[in-house]
């Protein structure tokens, strides 16, 4: 039988982990991080609890990551700690995570490079990255192949069609999946719900861009900008330090 566990990313902003149970071997699809409220004093991190993962680490068959945000890959080091297991990802992805695990010195993984059309095996999984559109480039969808039939998990997207990357989302493959046959989709992203068509990614650049030109004398970029998921949030986090950096930049 399937299972299917939500250890966070259900019902709130953050730390998403999907566990996929097939007869006991499991396959984790992302692991993120949530940054606190304002009534977490003194926490840095909120993390998912995968104590449900950690007790059958032995047959936890891989790690699979949508796209590098932080509530998505935030909490990679943390579960490889106790859960050593291959990783899973597109090369930006594999990238952004290793940096996470390295600052916890978590022991590197195998890792494997999901390229488009190219599934992997995974004990009973088979895993197939999908490439879409999303605020931050190499995102995919999962097409994950079980015993008990096909399942497609969204991750986060946008569908922008003009990626600042060049990189379009592979429409044709979720058609080719439908026609197929999926047993069931999940679906989740920033705003999924409200009807309409949002800009697209280049108007940010633009943004800021213009925003740069007005205050170069005096302005310098930050060490770190900030990154965030979802096109509003990473809207308002870029409108904020643009804003920002006249002022607090001035000599
Ligand atoms: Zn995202």
């Amino acid at each position: 039988m399937l299972k299917i566990a939500f250890l966070g990313g259900l019902g709130d902003f953050g730390k998403n982990l999907t566990v996929y149970d097939q007869d006991g071997d499991l396959l984790v699809v992302d692991a993120g991080s949530q940054f606190p409220e304002s009534d977490f004093p003194g926490i840095d991190l909120v993390i998912p609890d995968f104590a449900y993962v950690a007790e059958r680490a032995q047959r936890l068959r891989g790690i699979v990551l949508t796209h590098g945000h932080e509530d998505h890959v935030g909490a990679v080091g943390f579960l490889l700690k106790a859960c050593p297991a291959p990783l899973c990802g597109t090369a930006l992805t594999l990238g952004l995570a290793g940096r996470k695990m390295r600052e916890l010195g978590a022991e590197p993984p195998a890792v494997h490079l999901l390229e488009p059309e190219k599934p992997l095996r995974l004990g009973p999984f088979t895993v197939e990255g999908i490439p879409v559109t999303h605020s931050v480039p190499e995102a995919v969808s999962i097409l994950l192949g079980t015993p008990e039939g096909t399942v497609l998990h969204t991750g986060d997207f946008k569908f922008d069609q003009a990626p600042l990357d060049g990189r379009l989302t592979h429409y044709h493959r979720f058609q080719e999946a439908g026609r197929q046959g999926v047993m069931a989709m999940l679906i989740d992203s920033t705003n999924v719900e409200v009807e309409g068509v949002v800009g697209s990614e280049v108007r940010v650049r633009n943004t800021l861009e213009r925003t740069s030109r007005a205050s170069r004398a005096r302005s310098s970029w930050p060490s770190s900008p900030p990154t965030s998921c979802g096109s509003r949030r990473s809207w308002t986090s870029a409108t904020f330090w643009a804003r920002r950096w006249p002022s607090s930049a001035a000599p």
